[in-house]
């Protein structure tokens, strides 16, 4: 008997043992540090002359690890040999599929602080990010196999006198998946258990800038005994073997999370027949957003605060679902922005050696470029009123920034900065709140602060999200409880971690049989 899903629990840094095994784990990811890996296709290692270098973005001298880099040519063996391995793993058993991800979840949860250190130096995530990152990696694998086994048996149809129909799920074939450097491990991991339990066979290509959580992944994978081929391990440039991977006639699923250019372009590849291709592709991509929280005049304003600042600065605002616009009634807009700023000066940003550290760096010199202009960008959008400098002498940081009086239509409302800035729009009423919200090419995430019940209302028909909450912030979805995704330009709405995502990487087919 299976024991019904609940997530894992997230871990209290104030209780000293805690504290004390995440110290401890940061020493022995640091005794680690350089090591190097290798790609994986069929049972076989490759090493390669080129080398991905990861490094720590608080401190760009420490060097994570190295990995291995895919190139075409090993990106077509690996096609092929996955594409061999589909021929008998598709007609394995869901419980044996599924037991695979049950054994590795076990796994992932008895060196669980081992790999959040690990995320703490090749993603810069602070301890409770890290840690809720680990702990969504370990839900998806336990959320996936317990759904795979009730999708096992079908569904119902009807049946006439004389005739037995049965509608049931079969695997796709070759899957995709592309991963972002963000959630480096829950992320990476979900899209590869999805496909891989629902029988299909996977290549994966981790974010450059996160390869070495993705190889102790897979090493993972292969304790829990999944067999050669079935799990092949790609890492390059996305721009080199991304194309390739993508447009291959025997690739059949592509599942894609990441920036709004790279998965638009991805869709539109995926669409086109190749020679010699039979099938036309599933594709999930799962891409950007420009999330609000909107504060009511009628709400909890000191709720309203804690909410912005968690939305707009938890891991530096490099979440999908960060929430990067702050919509609020003019009725409190003053007292709520004067919270913000009170709780955000508050705020200390550095290497998370300890738990004290609530925002790390920026993942990269790009990311850190790019933020910083935007906030040249903001200081002529906007009236500068917290943060606004930053410092990559040593790693990639930037203090909290917050602008006020923003345009509606200003560039740092309507783009997608992925880093920790958050603009402040002046809403005349409810209605017009909503309206500001939903101006935004995005559709993900989203968050009410109100006391109204009737706004509750209004808001859950017209707030168009793929993730709205109410009183509280508009990140941090849970798998099972929150199922993530957004539409418009913010992907497919596969609703990652919830009931129907898994029926995307399958065919549903119907027989019907007369006697
Ligand atoms: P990204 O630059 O689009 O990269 C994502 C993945 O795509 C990486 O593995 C990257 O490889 C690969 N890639 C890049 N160019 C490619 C190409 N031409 N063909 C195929 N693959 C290619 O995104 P990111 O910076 O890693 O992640 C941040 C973005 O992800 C943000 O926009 C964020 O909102 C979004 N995101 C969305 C969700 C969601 O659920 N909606 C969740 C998390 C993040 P390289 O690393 O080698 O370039």
């Amino acid at each position: 008997m299976i024991t019904p899903y609940t997530h894992e629990p997230f871990t209290d840094f104030s209780v000293e043992e805690n504290k004390k095994a995440m110290e401890a784990a940061l020493k022995q990811v640091e005794s680690k540090l350089g090591k190097h890996h290798d790609l994986l296709v069929g049972g076989e290692r490759i090493s390669t002359k080129e080398k991905i270098v990861s490094v720590n973005p608080a401190n760009k001298e420490e060097v994570v690890g190295t990995v291995s880099k895919a190139t075409q040519e090993i990106a077509e063996k690996a096609i092929q040999t996955a594409h061999e391995a589909f021929q008998t793993w598709k007609y394995t058993k869901a419980i044996d599929r599924a037991n695979i991800l049950m054994r590795a979840a076990q796994i992932v949860r008895r060196r669980k602080h081992e790999f959040s250190a690990l995320l703490i130096k090749e993603a810069g995530k602070p301890w409770k990010e890290a840690d809720a990152d680990t702990a969504e990696a370990i839900d998806f694998m336990e959320y996936y196999a317990r759904q795979m086994l009730d999708l096992e048996k079908g569904k119902e149809i009807n049946s006439r006198p004389g005739e037995f129909n049965r509608y049931f799920y079969a695997p796709t074939g070759v899957t995709v998946t592309i991963s972002p450097w963000n959630f480096a491990f829950a992320i990476m991991a979900g899209t590869t258990v999805a496909p891989l339990v629902t029988g299909n066979t996977v290549l994966l290509k981790p974010a450059s800038a996160t390869p070495v959580i993705a190889a102790e992944f897979v090493e993972v994978l292969q304790e829990a005994g999944v067999p050669e081929g079935v799990v092949n391990f790609i890492p390059g440039s996305g721009a080199e073997v991304g194309d390739y991977l993508v447009d291959h006639p025997k690739t059949s699923l592509i599942t894609f999370t990441g920036s709004r250019d790279v998965g638009t372009r991805m869709y539109e590849r995926a669409a086109v027949v190749q020679k010699e291709q039979n099938h036309l592709k599933r594709v999930i991509v799962e891409m950007g957003g420009k999330d609000t929280v909107v504060v009511d005049k009628d709400a909890d304003l000191d709720l309203a605060a804690e909410s912005i600042v968690v939305s707009a600065f938890a891991f530096s605002g490099q979440k999908c679902s960060a929430g990067s616009r702050a919509v609020v009634l003019e009725e409190v807009y003053d007292e709520v922005l004067e919270k913000v700023i009170k709780l955000t000066n508050e705020l200390t940003v550095g290497e998370a050696k300890s738990n004290d550290i609530y925002m790390g760096p920026v993942v990269d010199q790009g990311a850190y470029d790019k933020i910083m202009n935007y906030i040249e960008i903001g200081k002529q959008e906007g009236r500068l009123v917290a943060g606004g400098t930053g410092d990559d002498s040593k790693g990639y940081f930037i203090q909290p920034t917050i602008f006020a009086d923003v345009d509606v239509n200003a560039r740092i409302m309507q783009e997608e900065i992925f880093g920790p800035v958050v603009a402040f729009a002046k809403a005349r009423d409810f209605d017009h709140a909503l309206e500001i919200a939903n101006n935004s090419e995005y559709g993900l995430t989203g968050a009410v602060i109100t006391n109204n019940r009737d706004h509750i209302d209004q808001a859950t028909m017209e707030f168009h999200v793929g993730n709205l909450y109410f009183n509280r912030n508009c990140t941090g979805a849970i798998v099972g409880y929150h199922p993530f995704g957004g539409f418009k330009m913010s992907g497919t709405d596969s609703k990652a971690g919830g009931p129907d995502y898994l029926t995307l990487h399958m065919l549903a087919r119907t027989v019907s049989e007369m006697y």
